[in-house]
């Protein structure tokens, strides 16, 4: 099997090859943890942006869309606690001169115990074959106790500190486990320190009044003070959301994993407003639904987990991860967040105005409380993106590079392929496209054989080839290849639309929820 840093240099790879992603700026040698979505990559992002959207807004008649700006009245920031408190720890190493997030170095080390508990699961599974009993054998088994008991102990010990903003404790922690720089193996570690996230900028045209602002953090602020508006403006009723998809900004100060973790990046977030007391029911109700959502593209249950915080942040009475096994091991992915009455609260007092729904059920006024749902649409093209990119080998030992990405997402979900360059192939072949182009994104390709063409799309994700050739010219038929199975079957061009539809419709993948 290929090692993890292996499939992960591939991933980046192709994802460049193929017109996916782009360094920033690339021409200056980019920018750090800056990237560019290429003519492939913005079309599977905008269809994962829309898999969300349609899921949310339209199958929800409670929920609406809202598209705030991404600067904002700075105030907003001192009101949500970021200019105070959206810091991340961070340690440098005396040595290497390389600078980790403490937080994440420790979490690390603790996802390195859980790994090798669970090696120890996939043995005793292996052994034991059906008669394996996993739950027994957990409970049991004095190794697995021991790793899953020490892993337990350090995330709740990192919980704690970090609550308590003990630093000290964070660093007197890294170093009793030990921890050395990943890079280097250096121990020698400073004092661990706070860094705000947020990127400044000024608004105004001369130095003197200029006003401080910050690029939007999160998205989250923006339904925030526009949730009187929209309850109002659209007659809503409590409980009800507010979706909205845009670009946040975090001056990161680990970036170096792709696109796991950039400095300019888009959430896809939504708000759900509930009366106060009712909020761990919707908690409850959004982590399964969103669970839902993402095992509805069939990446693979084995490849979710849940994970609950022990440290919740300052506005939040329960928190928990959707995390993804991503091809350097399991990591955030979306965050579903109780998020209590802390932000409209805050935002009366700081604005003096009031930001209360009136409920006619109850007869009374009340500020709601709001349970978030917040997935990075990088991560999400990350997750889809390297879980679909599989190294295959043929029954004549060949091999192919194949893309399987979930149809729906698939950039270009069918491309035309003349066999030959002449005989009036060409021309049937761009009359189909003419017609599937009003529905689908089609693509047309003549160059080299076909054979190698196939290659090509499987590389690009199509989950699509129709083929072509002379016998078209007499009986109207075509070949259609799926991505796949590699499966080729002698199909009418009037059957075209209704094949490719089946496997492409949103309907259909967002029925499996
Ligand atoms: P992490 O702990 O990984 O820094 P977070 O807990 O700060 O993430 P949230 O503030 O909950 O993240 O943001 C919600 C979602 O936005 C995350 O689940 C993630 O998918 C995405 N996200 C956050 N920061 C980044 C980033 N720097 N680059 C890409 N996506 C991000």
């Amino acid at each position: 099997m290929a090692k993890q840093e292996d499939i992960f240099k591939n991933v980046v790879s192709h994802a460049k090859e193929y017109g996916f992603i782009f360094p920033s700026s690339e021409v200056y040698d980019g920018l750090s943890a800056v990237y560019d979505y290429a003519q492939n990559g913005v079309e599977l992002k905008k269809n994962i942006r829309e898999y969300w959207w349609k899921s949310m807004v339209q199958m929800n008649e409670n929920i609406v869309g809202l598209d705030a700006a991404i600067l904002m009245h700075p105030t907003t920031w001192k009101a949500s606690g970021h200019v105070d408190a959206f810091n991340d720890p961070l340690i440098d190493n005396k040595d290497s001169k390389k600078r980790y997030r403490a937080d994440v170095l420790v979490e690390d080390f603790a996802e390195k115990i859980h790994q090798k508990a669970q090696k120890e699961i996939e043995k005793a599974k292996a052994r034991f074959g059906d008669a394996f009993n996993e739950q027994e054998f957990v409970t049991t088994n004095a190794r697995v106790i021991e790793y899953l008991a020490k892993e337990k102990e350090i995330r709740e010990r990192l919980g704690r500190s970090l609550g308590a903003g003990d630093l000290a404790d964070v660093k007197a922690l890294i170093e009793e486990l030990e921890i050395a720089d990943p890079e280097t193996g250096s121990k020698n570690w400073t004092e661990v320190k706070q860094f705000n996230l947020m990127f400044g900028t000024k608004l105004g045209a001369s130095a003197e009044n200029a006003m401080d602002l910050y690029l939007r953090p999160e998205t989250a602020q923006g339904i925030f003070v526009n949730f009187l508006n929209v309850q109002k403006s659209g007659r809503m009723k409590v409980p009800f959301g507010i979706a909205q998809t845009g670009k946040a900004f975090r001056n990161e100060i680990v970036a170096r994993q792709f696109i796991f973790r950039m400095r300019e990046f888009e959430q896809m977030e939504m708000q759900f407003f509930v009366r106060p007391g009712e909020e761990m029911k919707s908690y409850e109700y959004w982590k399964e639904t969103r669970l839902k959502w993402h095992l509805s593209l069939g990446l693979g249950k084995e490849n979710y987990r849940f994970h609950d915080h022990e440290k919740l942040a300052h506005y939040a009475n329960a928190a928990a991860d959707i995390e993804f096994n991503f091809p350097f091991g399991f990591k955030e992915l979306e965050g579903i967040h109780s998020r209590t009455d802390f932000d409209l609260k805050a935002h009366e007092e700081y604005s003096g105005r009031k930001l209360q729904y009136f409920d006619p059920e109850l007869n009374e006024n009340y500020v709601p409380y709001v349970v978030e749902t917040s997935v990075g649409l990088d991560r999400m093209f990350l997750a889809v993106f390297a879980t679909s990119l599989k190294e295959e080998t043929l029954e004549d030992g060949s091999t192919r590079t194949v893309l399987k990405l979930p149809a729906v997402l698939a950039p270009t979900k069918a491309a035309v392929l003349p066999l030959v360059k002449k005989d009036g192939l060409p021309e049937v072949s761009r009359k189909i496209i003419e017609d599937l182009k009003w529905d689908f994104n089609v693509a047309y390709d003549e160059k080299d054989a076909v054979g190698r063409r196939y290659r090509r799309q499987d590389a690009l994700g199509t989950p699509f080839c129709i083929t072509v050739d002379h016998q078209t010219l007499e009986d109207e038929t075509v070949t259609i290849r799926h991505r796949d199975t590699m499966k080729q079957d002698r199909v009418k061009i009037t059957e075209l639309r209704g094949i490719i539809e089946n496997e492409v419709s949103m309907k259909n993948w967002l029925m499996k929820m």
